[in-house]
C-alpha cells in the first residue's frame, strides 16, 4: 500500500506504507505495521475473536489509541486508514512523540554499549594482572633458550621439565621461546610463553600448526618462582631455529617401533612405511655438533 496524504493543517505530503511486525510475513492476517514516511505510527492486528461482529475483525493502534471490538474495523486497510487520519491532524506532534522515542533508544543503547566496553576493558585488565602479575618486571637472572629441550644434553632437559613441573607448569611453556627467571622488587617470577587457548585447541583438534604459527600463537606468562631453577650449560643457538622449524620430534603411540621419539620429517620423506628415523636424527645431530 503507498498512499499520499495531505495533512489538513498544512501542505504536507507524506507517505503511507505497510510493514510486518516479523520478518518473512507479507500478508493474510499477520501483524501489519503502518509507517508514515518510513516511520512506524502503529500498526494492525487480526482478533480472530468470535465474539466480535464479523464486521469488526481488524483492530489497530497508533495515534488515534487502541481501536478494537466495537470499534474495529471490517478489513485491515479501513484500521489502518483511522491511524493515519488522526496522524494527519498534527503530523508534527507525532513526528516529535518518534523523535524523543528515537532519542531515548539512541541514549540507552549508547549507555548499554558504554557499560559492554567497560566490563571488557575491566575483565582485560584483571586477565592481564592474573597473567603478567601486579609487580613491575625487574632484571633477567636466568634463562633457558628458545629450543633447549631439543638441544642440550639429557640431564639438563630432564631438570628443566622436573623443575616447571614443580611450579605446576607442565604442558604450559612453549618449547620454541626462551624460558626466563626475572628478579622483581618482593618475588622471583618465572616469565614464559604459554600458547593461547585457541592455538591449545587447535592442536588438540589435530590441527597441523606451522613454526611460525607456533611461534606467534602463545602469550607471555608469569609465576612466582618456589623453587631454584637448575643450572643451563648451553649456550643461546639462534642458528639451530630454521633446523627445527624443519625437523621436529614426534611419537607413534600405536606402533611400537623400538625409538620413544622419532624426527617427523626425515620419516615422513624416507618414504617408507615401515622405518622410522629416531630423534635426534642425523641432520639435527650435525648441526647442534656444529659451529655455532
Ligand atoms: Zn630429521
Amino acid at each position: 500500500m503507498s498512499t499520499l496524504v495531505a495533512s489538513r493543517r498544512k501542505v504536507r505530503i507524506f507517505k503511507v506504507t505497510r510493514g510486518w511486525e516479523h520478518a518473512g510475513y507479507t500478508g493474510g492476517v499477520e501483524d501489519g505495521v503502518i509507517l508514515v514516511d518510513g516511520r512506524r505510527i502503529g500498526g494492525t492486528y487480526w482478533c480472530g475473536n468470535p465474539d466480535v461482529s464479523q464486521n469488526r475483525q481488524w483492530a489497530s493502534y497508533g495515534p488515534a489509541g487502541y481501536l478494537y471490538g466495537d470499534r474495529g474495523f471490517p478489513t485491515r486497510k479501513a484500521a489502518e486508514q483511522a491511524q493515519v487520519r488522526e496522524y494527519a491532524t498534527n503530523p508534527d506532534l507525532y513526528d516529535r512523540l518518534n523523535d524523543q522515542a528515537d532519542a531515548e533508544r539512541a541514549a540507552e543503547q549508547a549507555e548499554r554499549e558504554r557499560r559492554y566496553d567497560e566490563e571488557c576493558e575491566r575483565r582485560e585488565a584483571a586477565r592481564r594482572r592474573a597473567r603478567l602479575g601486579d609487580d613491575e618486571p625487574g632484571p633477567t637472572i636466568w634463562t633457558a633458550p628458545a629450543f633447549h629441550h631439543l638441544y642440550a644434553p639429557f640431564d639438563e632437559t630432564v631438570a628443566v621439565a622436573e623443575w616447571l613441573a614443580a611450579h605446576d607448569l607442565e604442558g604450559d611453556v612453549s618449547g620454541v621461546h626462551p624460558i626466563r627467571v626475572e628478579q622483581r622488587a618482593g618475588r622471583q617470577v618465572i616469565v614464559f610463553e604459554e600458547p593461547t587457548p585457541t592455538a591449545q585447541l587447535a592442536a588438540a583438534m589435530g590441527q597441523p600448526s606451522t613454526h611460525e604459527a607456533r611461534m606467534r600463537a602463545v602469550e607471555t606468562r608469569v609465576v612466582t618462582l618456589t623453587a631454584a631453577p637448575p643450572p643451563v650449560t648451553v649456550p643461546n643457538r639462534p642458528d639451530l631455529v630454521a633446523v627445527f622449524a624443519v625437523h621436529f620430534p614426534t611419537k607413534f603411540p600405536l606402533i611400537d617401533y623400538g625409538f620413544t621419539v622419532a624426527c617427523g620429517h626425515c620419516t615422513k620423506e624416507a618414504g617408507s612405511r615401515t622405518s622410522v628415523v629416531a630423534w635426534r636424527c642425523t641432520p639435527v645431530t650435525t648441526a647442534i655438533d656444529s659451529k655455532e
